[in-house]
């Protein structure tokens, strides 16, 4: 056996420091990558020949990725971003990449003050000034509630630190402040996932994500033209975009969390998984001796299964035969957090002011409800004026309080790991809130599968 760091990701700042007569470029591994299947040569050899002649690997990476249809070579090539001051808003579409990696900028941990993306289209309009006062007033309530809250949760219990206090001050107080909000963020993304996201980018009818587009692609073009190409807007993606077309007339109850479809019979599909891995055979034969099995010895085929679980464990690919589609409606901080559970499947409904909105408990007084209820009628009503003739601007003017209606597919495998961070005790109040109630909506459907759904604090000490 033979091992090889082959590459690794590292500051630019020391790539420059090679000078302009070496090609520093991630296509020399996709190339190399590429050319085993139809070559003899060793890994190592094929890497250094791509990188001794860049432009022929440029062009071999032309003809696989974009000519022959082998674009998981692209995969291999794989970039990190600092994207700074974009609005928390365009934020929410570039996380909807699943296959790569984010860490934003907490609204939980740092202050934030008049800290803003001004959209272009509003520039230029006549509402620059109604967005400047209302900005103004949506920080200056931020502060205020922050301040307030620092107060009262002080006085509520103990603290370990300032800082945790302030955390749990920052954490409510964030919900006046509008979804124009700037953001950064270090996103890791490989070329064909870019590529993707920058069509997506080019599609959108934003000046944001435009001007994003096009710093995003000057980057990687410079370095890796070969396999980032086809990025330009593409009108199938619009299909997927807020639309003026929507039918009017559908009833549009709220459902908080409502279970809308799930695997019937989960229990006996996961078990037969568990055991069609462990020890072959045909699978409806299993599932059909599964479900002829009693109450009794399938418990105890759970018990064997789940003896010395540890709240780190991950549960195995057999939990991913249950799936349960819930509708949701959170608010826009919360959709913040859920959204970043990258294998799941969320569908997230257009922005409406008319799905109501979220005040933390900890926000009681009378005055501050009264001032929270003002300034969230005023961004709507903004809102709705600067949108006519484009309804993907509307969000920019709602704030973290408003709510959005969510279609999520989770199968139970996933369920697991969200249940197990976002049901702990250090889990943000409202996406703790959620996850609660999902999980005995699950155990209900599957009692023996999903018995270990919990946060990782709710686990019993002595396991
Ligand atoms: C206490 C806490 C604080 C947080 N603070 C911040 C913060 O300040 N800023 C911020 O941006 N985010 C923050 N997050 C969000 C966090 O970074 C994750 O994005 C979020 O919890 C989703 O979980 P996940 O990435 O484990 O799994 P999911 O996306 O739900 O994926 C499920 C599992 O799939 C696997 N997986 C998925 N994608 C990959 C991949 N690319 N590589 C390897 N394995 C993968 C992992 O095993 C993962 O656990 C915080 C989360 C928690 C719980």
């Amino acid at each position: 056996m033979q091992i090889k760091l082959a590459g690794y990701n590292i500051d630019t700042k020391l790539i420059e420091k090679l000078g302009k007569d070496v090609s520093a470029t991630p296509e020399v591994i996709s190339a190399a990558y590429a050319r085993i299947s139809r070559s003899s040569k060793s890994v190592t050899e094929l890497r250094s020949i791509a990188a001794n002649d860049v432009e022929k690997a440029r062009n071999s990476n032309w003809e696989i990725v974009f000519e022959m249809g082998h674009a998981s070579v692209a995969e291999h090539a794989v970039f990190n971003f600092d994207i700074i001051g974009i609005s928390r808003y365009l934020a929410e579409f570039i996380q909807r990449s699943r296959l790569a990696s984010f860490t934003e900028k907490s609204q939980r941990y740092v202050t934030l003050d008049g800290d803003f993306v001004l959209p272009a289209e509003i520039e230029g309009s006549r509402y620059k000034d109604d967005f400047a006062n209302l900005m103004q007033n949506a920080f200056a309530l931020y502060s205020n509630l922050f301040e307030d809250l620092k107060l009262q949760k002080a006085s509520e219990c103990e603290w370990n630190s300032k800082r945790e206090l302030e955390g749990a001050a920052k954490e409510d107080a964030r919900y006046v402040l509008p979804l124009c909000t700037r953001t950064q963020m270090g996103m890791t993304i490989n070329a064909r996932s870019l590529e993707l996201l920058l069509r997506r980018l080019a599609t959108l009818p934003l000046k944001e994500a435009q001007e994003l587009h096009q710093l995003l692609y000057g980057e990687v073009s410079k370095v890796a033209p070969s396999i980032v190409r086809f990025v330009q807007a593409d009108d199938f993606i619009t299909r997927t975009l807020p639309s003026q077309l929507a039918i009017k007339s559908i009833p549009s109850t709220i459902n908080e969390v409502k279970l809308v479809d799930f695997t019937f019979h989960a229990d006996a599909h996961i078990l037969s998984g568990l055991l069609f891995e462990q020890q072959g055979g045909s699978y409806p034969d299993i599932l059909k001796q599964v479900k002829a099995m009693g109450n009794k010895q399938q418990k105890a085929l759970w018990q064997d299964f789940f003896e010395g679980i540890k709240p780190w464990h991950k549960m195995p690919r057999a939990f991913e035969l249950a799936d349960f589609v819930f509708e949701l409606t959170m608010s826009a901080s919360c959709y913040a957090q859920f959204k970043r559970h990258r294998l799941c499947t969320i569908l997230k409904a257009p922005y409406n002011a008319k799905d109501g909105f979220v005040i933390p408990p900890s926000i009681q007084k009378p005055a501050q409800v009264k001032a929270i209820k003002a300034l969230l009628s005023s961004a709507e009503s903004l809102a709705t004026k600067v949108s006519k003739g484009n309804p993907m601007l509307y969000p920019y003017l709602l704030t973290n309080a408003h709510r959005v209606r969510i279609l999520a597919k989770m199968n139970l495998r996933e369920l697991y790991h969200f249940s197990r961070l976002r049901s702990d005790s250090h889990a943000q109040w409202e996406i703790q809130q959620l996850s609660n109630q999902l999980i005995p909506i699950v155990q209900k459907r599957c009692p023996n599968a999903a018995q270990w759904l919990m946060g990782k604090s709710d686990f019993p000490v002595d396991i």
